[in-house]
């Protein structure tokens, strides 16, 4: 089950930015499993911006050059309660016999 259930990748804004300034080329980045970088004339560029893990930032974590941002985490988590994307996972999961049937999100109602 995708965790953004029902609401499609391409609609959400969650991707890696490369400062060229910052990079240090150290090739951290190149460690995503999700073939979001390539590297290109010795650097890294984001070539697959929607293979990347919604809500995931490894690589800006451990990225040397502090040279990778996402959009705002704020965002991504009101555009989860707009679209009840918790509540599709709840139910999912209930449905699922994986959580009990009185068990509730916070923050969305
Ligand atoms: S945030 Fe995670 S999935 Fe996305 S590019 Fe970085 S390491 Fe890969
Ligand atoms: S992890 Fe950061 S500093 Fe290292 S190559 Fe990637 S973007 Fe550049």
């Amino acid at each position: 089950m995708p965790w953004f259930a029902g609401v499609s990748r391409s609609e959400i804004n969650w991707n890696p930015t490369i400062d060229e300034e910052k990079c240090v080329r150290c090739g951290m980045c190149m460690n995503c499993g999700k073939k979001v970088f390539e590297w290109r004339d010795g650097r890294p560029v984001v070539v697959n911006p929607t293979a990347c893990v919604v809500g995931c930032s490894t690589c800006a974590n451990l990225c040397l050059g502090n040279a990778i941002t996402f959009p705002p985490l704020a965002d991504l988590r009101a555009l989860y309660r707009e679209r009840k994307v918790w509540n599709a996972v709840r139910r999912t999961l209930i449905e699922e016999g994986i959580l009990p049937a009185h068990e509730r999100p916070d923050g969305e109602k």
